[in-house]
């Protein structure tokens, strides 16, 4: 196996035996490869090693990666992850399959005028400001229930909610946070849990794990 392979199965199977230990089945949850900032070299291995979803933050990134890799690839499955302005929302829609980053009305109604003129919609999450930070995207959660009502009403299709939890703080109970938050709204789908703390998002509830520095940094060194 090459080294991206062999780093590729390791994760997999770190998810597998965490949504074990919950009582979960592996294939509930969807591997997103985080590839910001990385190049097309080292796309191309996980590609090679059978990675299909990959999560990127920049529309001018994806714009220069993507488009080559795409038509060779044509069943990759690109995620937002980012900050998205709402003057982008035409360049997302024509990007992404999925956004992760869907926090307010404005950029609600950019992402559904984009995808009624390009007549592709994208799949969103409603990311939530899960620790309440200032600097931080994400709906506030006194928000939530009435944001949440509107992208219902809207044609985009509401895959789950996602967050972030501050930095330097246990994260597990900002997890169960979001997964109760879930299924107080009747909401499937959870987007959370990063290289450092996957493991915790999977035994919550995590249907998704966003993962970048897990693939390409030497582990000694995180
Ligand atoms: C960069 C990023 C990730 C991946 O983080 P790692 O710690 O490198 O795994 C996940 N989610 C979002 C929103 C990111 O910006």
């Amino acid at each position: 196996m090459t080294d991206t392979a062999t780093r590729l199965a390791s994760i997999r199977e770190s998810i597998a035996s965490a949504a074990r230990l919950a009582r979960r089945e592996p294939n509930e949850v969807t591997l997103v490869a985080v590839t910001k900032t990385r190049s097309s070299q080292e796309i191309e291995a996980l590609l090679a090693a059978g990675q299909r979803h990959f999560g990127e933050n920049r529309v001018q990134e994806v714009e220069a990666k993507w488009p080559s890799l795409r038509a060779r690839y044509p069943d990759v499955q690109l995620h937002c992850i980012g900050r998205l302005q709402s003057n982008k929302a035409d360049a997302a829609v024509a990007l992404f399959d999925v956004i992760h980053s869907l926090d307010r009305p404005t950029l609600l109604d950019a992402l559904v005028t984009a995808s009624a003129k390009a007549g592709r919609v994208p799949q969103v999450y409603v990311q939530v400001n899960i620790g309440e930070e200032e600097q931080k995207g994400g709906v506030a959660l006194a928000d939530l229930p009435a944001f949440l009502d509107q992208v219902r009403a809207s044609p985009l299709p509401l895959a789950g909610l996602m967050a972030m939890p501050p930095i330097g703080v246990e994260p597990s109970s900002y997890f169960a946070l979001l997964a109760k938050l879930a299924r107080r709204h009747d909401v499937i789908g959870l987007s959370m849990g990063m290289s450092g703390d996957f493991r915790a998002a999977v035994m919550l509830g995590a249907t998704v794990v966003r993962i970048g520095s897990a693939f390409f940094e030497n582990p000694a060194a995180t």
